[in-house]
């Protein structure tokens, strides 16, 4: 008898171990984080860099997800180039793809060059190959040539991510040079045309192509009259294709971010006024960091999505569309 009670306890006891008792368990399970307090907010201080700016001299540095990015397999041995890569919203996905296990190819300009190193050690870190690109995306030459070497050197590409992108805030039209407009036009709009011309007879069925629209494609800001027609471009050519390449098993999407912390925003995206409350009209209050949307870009390239294509999907803190 006294035997068989000092069993049950002991299989009590077990089972206590095993299943902790239910208030404790979902106090240390739960890991909710608060978007309002996740990450900074305005005020920022006004800070200017020349045109394309160094993610790693904003203050404060943008969270890429350099510490935080937790990858699980999902795109193992999957080949993604990532134009702008270097910094923002292209190198939290460059990083987000190398955990995940895929190799990853970046470009950027020359002058981004000391962002651009500290993303290569990242991926290469994840013991995935890294390949870097530098060159300026408005030269079609230079658009083939950089998808030539993305496909020899990572051995192949079945994930294209056209980032890259120039944004300049102008009060008025008057003040938009044609040189000015051609910038915004080459780089958003000509440089994904020719970079998936390039790509596209590498890409096999099952293969992803992302493309970088905005809220500014459907409620244009006052100031970027130039570059939210090339937003509103990108959704298009995304819809479009989508249509287009469905039948060849190719996916084409697009991320329509809101305010994201980037060094876009303070190379000239936005005027100093703006930029010391960037974010403040979410309903999260703040604005977005990179790292808040790559986990977008690893479901838009993961074979999990299969049946997501011409989608847009939006990143704005509670505000814009879609
Ligand atoms: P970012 O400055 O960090 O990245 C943009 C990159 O574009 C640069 O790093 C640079 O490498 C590249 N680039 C620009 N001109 C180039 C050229 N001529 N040749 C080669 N590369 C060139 O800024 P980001 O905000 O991460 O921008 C990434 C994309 O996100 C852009 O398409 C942008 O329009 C879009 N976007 C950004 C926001 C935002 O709030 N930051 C919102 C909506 C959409
Ligand atoms: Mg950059």
């Amino acid at each position: 008898m006294e035997e068989q009670i000092s069993r049950r306890e002991a299989i009590e006891k077990l089972t206590q171990m095993i299943t902790p008792d239910e208030n404790s368990s979902s106090e240390n399970q739960t890991n909710l984080e608060d978007p309002t307090t996740k990450h900074p907010k305005p005020p920022f201080n006004k800070q200017f860099q020349p045109f394309p700016g160094l993610a790693s001299k904003m203050e404060p540095v943008p969270d890429h997800g350099e510490e935080s990015y937790v990858g699980s397999g999902r795109l193992k041995g999957r080949k993604a180039l990532v134009t702008g890569g270097d910094s923002g919203i292209g190198r939290a996905a460059a990083i987000a793809f190398a955990r995940e296990g895929a190799d990853v190819a970046i470009n950027y300009l020359p002058d981004e060059e000391e962002d651009a190193r500290q993303v290569i050690e990242l991926i290469e870190r994840e013991g995935r190959i890294a390949v870097a690109i530098p060159g300026d995306i408005r030269d079609e030459e230079f658009c083939k040539r950089l998808v030539s070497e993305a496909v020899s050197r990572l051995g192949g590409i079945d994930i294209l991510v056209n980032n890259a992108g120039h944004q300049k805030s102008n009060e008025s039209i008057l003040d938009i040079s044609t040189e000015a407009f051609d910038r915004t036009m080459k780089t958003n709009i000509y440089a994904p045309f020719w970079i998936t011309k390039a790509a596209l007879p590498h890409l096999k069925p099952g293969s992803s192509i992302i493309g970088l629209s905005s809220v500014q494609a459907y409620d244009p800001s006052k100031d970027l009259y130039d570059y939210a027609q090339t937003k509103a471009a990108t959704t298009s050519y995304v819809k479009s294709l989508a249509k287009q390449l469905g039948p060849k098993g190719i996916r084409v999407n697009g991320v329509a971010p809101g305010p994201v912390w980037t060094a876009l925003e303070v190379s000239g995206g936005q005027t100093q006024e703006n930029l010391v409350k960037f974010g403040d009209d979410t309903p999260l209050g703040r604005p977005g960091q990179p790292a808040e949307l790559a986990s977008i870009f690893v479901q838009l390239a993961d074979n999990n999505a299969s049946f997501a294509t011409g989608q847009i999907y939006g990143s704005a803190g509670g505000n814009g569309q879609p």
